[in-house]
């Protein structure tokens, strides 16, 4: 029978990417990601090629079924100049984690946002709603708005056999959140790319986008939308000692430039020091601190140090490919012994 298969990338655009993808037909199908041939896409209409040599390369990383669709596929790919290297706006090939030794957990907030109002859905045409305060884990029709399409979009990244560990309304009117954990970089980062993806098309069925900017409300008094990084390799999770969070931690501190970059645009909206956040300029990390660049979980400390961090710099619009990149990296300069 023949199989659809759609195939995901990461355009390249400034300084956002967004999803792009295309179906393709392929005649029994075996279901299997090493089956999945490369294919090619117009890198001139994505701004990843000039038109006079436009080809790009899609190379499949990860595949999973697609629940909503009859014979359906979802298979995210890497991008590919058409030599065959990375393209410069891969940002999956950028991680250093073979091993899988590195253990991720986002957080990923989120607008369901009205395009015709350009507002979030639970916001009146004209004015504001109540302020925020009464949204936060609610329910009822004047507090939670859009449970049907996150709840659809929960059974739907559920049989897709994403590892998705909840979900919560959030402290902004028609703002919500969904957690994910993979162990490995490169993995954690498939499945929120895919249940990105997800999200925007039941979306689609009844005129509702997704906005994830990390400030959608400007400076007003509203909470902006983070992508909390979770992560812990074996040095974390074995630690048994304070030290060794000292130490990775402090590996933070003189590369904050370095992780900013990645961290999602305008991020400098959202990270003031208001709305349980940390000044992007400074660096600071403390146990059970929500105002603090990177958080250490008081379960992990009431374990005797066996756990993991939280970074919650990153924006809702980040790459999480490129931000768990960065993240492996900079831990993995800490010398632990
Ligand atoms: P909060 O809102 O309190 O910050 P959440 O429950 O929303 O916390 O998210 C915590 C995340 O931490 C979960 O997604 C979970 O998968 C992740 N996590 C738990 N243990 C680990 C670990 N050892 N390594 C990486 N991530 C972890
Ligand atoms: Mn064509
Ligand atoms: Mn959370
Ligand atoms: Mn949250
Ligand atoms: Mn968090």
């Amino acid at each position: 029978m023949a199989a659809k298969l759609e195939y995901i990338w990461l355009d390249g655009y400034k300084p956002t990417q967004s999803l792009r993808s295309k179906t393709k037909i392929e005649k029994d199908f075996s279901g299997k990601l090493e089956d999945c041939p490369e294919w090619s896409f117009d890198g001139s209409s994505t701004e990843q090629a000039p038109g006079g040599s436009s080809d790009c390369i899609l190379k499949p990383v990860f595949i999973c079924k697609d629940p909503q669709r009859r014979n359906g596929y979802l298979v995210m790919c890497e991008v590919l100049t058409s030599d065959g290297n990375a393209h410069p706006t891969n940002g999956r090939a950028m991680i250093d984690d073979d091993d899988n030794d590195f253990w991720f957990g986002f957080e990923q907030e989120y607008f369901l946002w009205n395009p015709e109002t350009n507002k979030p859905l639970g916001f009146p045409v004209n004015g504001y709603p109540a302020p925020q305060g009464q949204y936060y884990c609610s329910v009822g029709a004047k507090n939670a708005f859009g449970r049907n399409i996150v709840e659809e979009h929960l059974d739907v990244c559920l049989d897709a056999g994403l590892n998705v560990e909840g979900i919560n309304a959030e402290v902004a009117a028609g703002q919500w959140e969904f957690q994910i954990f993979a162990k490995g970089a490169k993995e954690a980062g498939d499945q929120i790319w895919i249940a990105r993806y997800l999200l925007e098309r039941i979306g689609e069925k009844s005129g509702v986008s997704i906005n994830w900017h990390c400030k959608p409300l400007g400076a007003l008094d509203w909470n902006g939308s983070g992508m909390h990084a979770n992560f812990s390799n074996s040095a974390l999770r074995t630690a048994g000692k304070k030290e060794i969070y000292d130490t990775i931690c402090e590996a933070f501190r003189p590369v904050v430039a370095e992780h900013i970059k990645v961290y999602g645009a305008d991020n400098e909206l959202r990270l003031t020091g208001k709305h349980e956040t940390a000044s992007i300029y400074d660096f600071s990390y403390g146990i059970s601190d929500r105002g603090a660049s990177i958080r250490i979980p008081l379960a992990t400390v009431e374990r005797g140090w066996y756990g993991y961090l939280e970074d919650r710099r990153p924006n809702s619009a980040a790459d999480p490919y490129k931000v768990a990149a960065r993240i492996v990296k900079t831990v993995k300069s800490a010398v632990v012994d």
